[in-house]
């Protein structure tokens, strides 16, 4: 099967680079904001938007009178414009909430080109980009298969990132023909139903920890700074110094932590899928979930959806199987060994005996095994 993967790698541009890659940034988000305003008057004015093509044709316009539009990567621009245009799609189609101007202050920024006649050419150091040239980055894997197009981002801790996305031919995995029922829990992020229990990754508390204390340490740092720009009036924000150190440093930990828990749900989803050739997990409403406060911070940390959402593309890549069952299957109420329905059971039981066969059950694998029964009967969502 032919698919898309991205290849993540740190970039290391010179200054020179840096500059050429927030301009480009900078760009891309003006472009977006300037045609999302023309698309709202033009609906005011005449019911109808605008179109991909017609925003397409006053861009070459509007480079005309803003010189400075020609500076960036081209590409940038024009992937910026079909952005919006999907936006608005995805917004008709009742997909998404209508598309809202990009700041300058969102954590993700990030301009997208594309591949045409080897202007992205990957080395073992350095990759060329469309008007950066030839750009340091760090190798950690081989880049395979045909280049697609290129993300290059400029995260809140400084640093720079790009993902290559390239068309590649996967092979399956070979059929194990085993199955196995995957209960995501709060105490223990998974438990299988071979019976196995895979704990949330231990640095998550610790650092957890860390982070919130640099944070505290940020939020001081701001309120001082805001006082001496209340009494001297040239001074802004950026002249702020320890306060600026102390959010680059922030932004860094977060980064850090966000790294190691996207490495642990690809590993565990890569192994669960290489092992097994039915996967059942419940159909989650994660969004439903986190409106309860005491349970949300660990939903949230632990990231269900994200593992969800790579059990689902990973299966699909390797010719596995993964179904999703009705998320109010009530999983933990009944005996896997007899089938005897028993009560509701508050959180805190960990563990019970079933009255009707006497089998001794831990709460977590009794539900992960009724998972795995409840998804090869009647498997009602094929994902
Ligand atoms: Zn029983």
């Amino acid at each position: 099967m032919l698919i898309q993967k991205a290849f993540k790698f740190r970039l290391f541009p010179t200054e020179e680079q840096a500059v050429q890659i927030n301009k480009s940034i900078g760009c891309s988000r003006f472009v977006y904001n300037h045609f999302l305003d023309c698309w709202e008057k033009t609906y005011k004015q005449t019911g109808k938007g605008l179109t991909y093509n017609t925003c397409s044709k006053a861009l070459t316009q509007l480079k005309a009178e803003l010189p400075w539009l020609k500076e960036p990567d081209k590409f940038a621009l024009q992937n910026s414009l079909k952005n919006l245009s999907k936006a608005y799609d995805r917004f008709f189609k009742k997909q998404a909430k209508h598309p809202r101007f990009k700041s300058k202050k969102n954590p993700n920024q990030a301009y997208k080109t594309c591949f045409t006649n080897r202007n992205i050419e990957v080395t073992d150091q350095t990759i060329k980009l469309p008007k950066l040239g030839w750009v340091r980055y760090a190798r950690s894997r081989q880049v395979k298969g045909r280049l697609l197009s290129a993300f290059i981002r400029h995260v809140p801790s400084g640093k720079y990132f790009i993902s290559l996305v390239a068309e590649a031919e996967v092979k399956e995995h070979p059929k194990t023909g085993k199955a196995v029922g995957i209960d995501l829990g709060l105490l223990d992020f998974m438990t299988l139903s071979t019976g196995e229990k895979i704990t949330n990754p231990k640095f998550g508390r610790s650092m957890e920890q860390k982070l919130r204390c640099e944070q505290r340490k940020l939020s001081h740092r701001y309120e001082g700074a805001k006082k001496r720009i209340l009494k001297q009036k040239n001074l802004t924000l950026m002249d702020a110094r320890n306060y600026q150190k102390q959010k680059i440093k922030v932004a860094r930990l977060k980064e850090k932590i966000s790294n190691r828990k996207t490495d642990f749900l690809h590993q565990w989803s890569t192994k669960l899928v290489k092992n097994h050739d039915q996967l059942v997990v419940e159909d989650l409403n994660v969004k439903g979930l986190l409106k309860n406060h005491h349970l949300a911070k660990t939903i949230s940390e632990v990231s269900w959806a994200e593992f969800v959402r790579q059990l689902t593309y990973k299966a699909q890549w390797y010719g596995k199987t993964l179904i999703k069952i009705d998320r109010f299957f009530p999983s933990s109420q009944r005996c896997a060994t007899c089938g005897h329905q028993d009560g509701k059971k508050a959180l805190h039981i960990r563990k019970w005996d079933c009255p009707q066969c006497g089998a001794h059950h831990d709460r977590d694998v009794n539900a992960a095994l009724n998972i795995l029964h409840e998804g090869l009967i009647k498997p009602s969502i094929e994902g």
